[in-house]
């Protein structure tokens, strides 16, 4: 059998890491598995779904490097959960309600106050037709219940009835479909709720498998009960533990927190970002992957926490921080001719700077003191400006290379006795503006002899 997974984000808003977690546990599986990855725009809900979103999500995939084999929207299928919903009222398990949000709200207070859970009492399935057709001329519309099977041969004395699954990663669950109230489906405005279309598409789709966050798990049996009543087979379920900020917030798609968008525009590689998305909240260490597919072999639903997990910015840095001290030139060589790098000194020019860049548009700030003009520092006294004078007259005839560096300290070492700091920290302040930053010797060629002297002779 082929494995046939999906992810399924409502567009209404930017995915955030959280997000990335579960739509990475899809696709990484459903390529160790030879399947197929089908991405759902879960847009039924017509005020807060937006299409410009449907298109940033897509984007944001793309950028982390998941490619969908299809991509699917649930505001184009309505007719299958039209055909679906009439199934099931002809079944007599889809029944309309007319409670007004407040009055579910006394009826769950009530309850509450004789310490009862607050389960829906299924009152509108005692209508009858006349009573329907009365409520309705006082212009009520009715949202549509799914009967739940919790009950012998009476729905009004619902028993306990266990749905148990095998979780892909949570192992055995168990549901007590008689803890549940039965579920809205369609609301007043005739619009679907995302429970029955999910099922739908899953069955039509021939999803097997459905991993996603554990805030879905009591969705599980309740959506297990649908996929029985439309006879259609169950795939098989996985939950996985959910992010939370490290103050133990959950994450909003709405919030844009850690959003996949802001993540890039900070200069995040999309490795360290899905190596961490997948192994926080797993056993095993957190280290940056090498691409998605030596990830996937890291996979391992067995060793996936059962509790949330926090998300930590300063794990991201650290996973940033190795993967760009070993990018090569062609990995960044488009962003480096955005900052007006290019070559000939391209190369030499990252690899010289790129173990002192946390992120990749850091070394926009070394090509503006490489390349540019900079203001360089007072000497701090008498000393550091004779040593500058000393040093201007030192430098090397000819072109600067590779070689330079080292010729050139050799000579003043020789000349003044300095070494160690008092050698190189004169030099790196007059060269590069700063205290510290990357080895010398490779910068030189880069500045060049007009701009070394210049920095040497500035006006102080
Ligand atoms: N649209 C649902 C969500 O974003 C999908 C849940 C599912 O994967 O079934 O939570």
């Amino acid at each position: 059998m082929t494995a046939i997974l999906r992810f399924a984000p409502s567009p209404t808003g930017r995915l955030h890491i959280g997000n990335l977690r579960t739509a990475l546990f899809n696709w990484l599986f459903a390529v160790r598995e030879a399947g197929s990855f089908i991405l759902r725009f879960d847009d039924t809900d017509r005020d807060r779904s937006k299409r410009e979103f449907a298109d940033l999500i897509a984007t944001d995939l793309a950028w982390i490097g998941i490619s969908p084999h299809k991509t699917i929207r649930q505001s184009e299928r309505i007719a299958l959960y039209d055909a679906a919903a009439e199934k099931l009222k002809a079944a007599g398990l889809l029944y309309p309600c007319y409670e007004t949000p407040d009055e579910l709200d006394r009826k769950r207070k009530r309850l509450a106050a004789r310490g009862l859970p607050p389960v829906y009492g299924r009152e509108a399935l005692k209508l009858s037709k006349d009573e329907r057709t009365a409520l309705e001329a006082e212009g009520r519309k009715p949202h549509w219940r799914f009967l739940l099977p919790n009950f012998g041969a009476d729905p009004f004395a619902p028993q306990r009835t266990d749905i148990v699954f095998d979780d892909l990663i949570r192992g055995e669950t168990t549901i007590d479909l008689a803890s549940l109230s039965d579920p809205v489906l369609i609301r007043e405005d005739g619009s679907y709720l995302y429970t029955l279309p999910s099922v739908v598409d899953d069955a039509e789709m021939g999803v097997t498998h459905v991993i996603r966050g554990d805030d879905h798990v009591t969705n599980t049996a309740v959506q297990a009960a649908i996929f029985k009543a439309l006879g259609a087979a169950v795939p098989r379920f996985g939950h996985h533990n959910l992010l939370t900020t490290v103050g133990g917030e959950g994450l909003s798609k709405r919030s844009g927190a850690l959003s996949l968008e802001t993540l890039r525009e900070e200069g995040y590689e999309p490795m360290a970002v899905a190596s961490l998305a997948v192994l926080v909240g797993m056993s095993g260490s957190i280290e940056p992957m090498a691409d998605l597919e030596t990830l996937g072999g890291r996979l391992d639903f067995a060793a996936v926490s059962p509790s949330a997990s926090k998300f930590d910015p300063a794990e991201l840095d650290r996973l940033n921080r190795e993967i760009v001290h070993g990018l090569p030139y062609a990995a960044v060589e488009g962003r480096l001719a955005a900052m007006g790098v290019g070559e000939p000194e391209g190369e030499t020019f990252w690899l010289a700077v790129r173990g002192n860049c946390d992120r990749v548009p850091e070394a926009k700030g070394w090509a503006e003191i490489v390349f540019g003009d900079i203001a360089v520092p007072a000497p701090e006294d008498e000393a550091e400006a004779a040593f500058r004078t000393t040093a201007l007259r030192l430098l090397p005839e000819g072109d600067v290379g590779l070689q330079t560096f080292k010729e050139w300290t050799s000579a003043i070492k020789a000349e003044t006795g300095a070494k160690g700091k008092a050698l190189f920290l004169p030099l790196r302040r007059a060269f590069t503006g700063l205290d510290h930053g990357p080895e010398l010797g490779p910068l030189l060629p880069l500045i060049g002899r007009e701009r070394l002297a210049a920095r040497l002779a500035a006006p102080r």
